[in-house]
């Protein structure tokens, strides 16, 4: 099978935008990323997927912390930033959660201890512990066949 058709395939499952960072030694790196998923409610666990050539591999595997934020509706700039889809370099600030960087304004900050890792493939998925939470009542930005979105309106579903 060829790349294309499973990219195009992993497109058809809509999905929120995060992005992880972490911080090495003072300096903080930010990823974008849509392979995120709850794990366990006891403990609290969630998982992340690294690809081998990001360069936010080894800084994770050497903090063993990481924030997953869940960027709102207006954050697709942050998004196209942290995924090096913008030509110009652009400051970011981040705000502290249990003392691990997090972006203001994202609909979920999760801040994580990395309980475990392993490597699938060429990617390599982070066991997340989750310390601590701060949420903010906002939309949520979502990533359908490889575009942006955002919400459009509200449906009662009947089971
Ligand atoms: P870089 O390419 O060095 O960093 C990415 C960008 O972030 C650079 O432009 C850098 O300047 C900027 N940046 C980093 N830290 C800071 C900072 N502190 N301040 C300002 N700017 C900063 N890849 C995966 O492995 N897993 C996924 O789940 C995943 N999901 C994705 C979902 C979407 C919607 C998109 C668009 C991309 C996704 N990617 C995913 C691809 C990934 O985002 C890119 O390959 C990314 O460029 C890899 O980042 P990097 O760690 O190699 O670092
Ligand atoms: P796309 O059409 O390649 O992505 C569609 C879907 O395919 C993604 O949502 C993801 O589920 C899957 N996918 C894409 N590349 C993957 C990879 N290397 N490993 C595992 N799954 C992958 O392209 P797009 O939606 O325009 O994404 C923009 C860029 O971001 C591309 O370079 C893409 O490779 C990368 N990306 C990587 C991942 C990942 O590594 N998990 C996820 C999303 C996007």
């Amino acid at each position: 099978m060829d790349d294309r058709k499973f990219r195009t395939a992993m497109g058809k499952f809509a999905t929120g935008v995060t992005v992880i960072a972490t911080e090495v030694e003072g300096d903080v790196h930010g990823m974008t990323a849509n392979a995120f998923m709850s794990v366990s409610l006891d403990p609290k666990l969630v998982v992340i997927s690294i690809g081998e050539k990001a360069k936010i591999l080894n800084k994770i595997k050497e903090s063993k912390i990481f924030t997953v934020n869940i960027l709102a509706a207006d954050q697709q700039e942050l998004s196209m930033i942290f995924a090096g889809q913008l030509k110009e370099h652009k400051e970011v600030a981040f705000d502290r959660l249990d003392g691990k960087p997090v972006l203001a304004g994202a609909v979920a900050q999760i801040a994580c201890e990395v309980s475990a890792e392993h490597v699938e493939g060429d990617h390599t998925l982070f066991i997340g512990k989750v310390t601590d939470i701060h949420l903010e009542d906002a939309e949520p930005l979502l990533f359908y066949n490889g575009k942006y979105r955002s919400l459009t309106e509200e449906r009662t579903v009947t089971v």
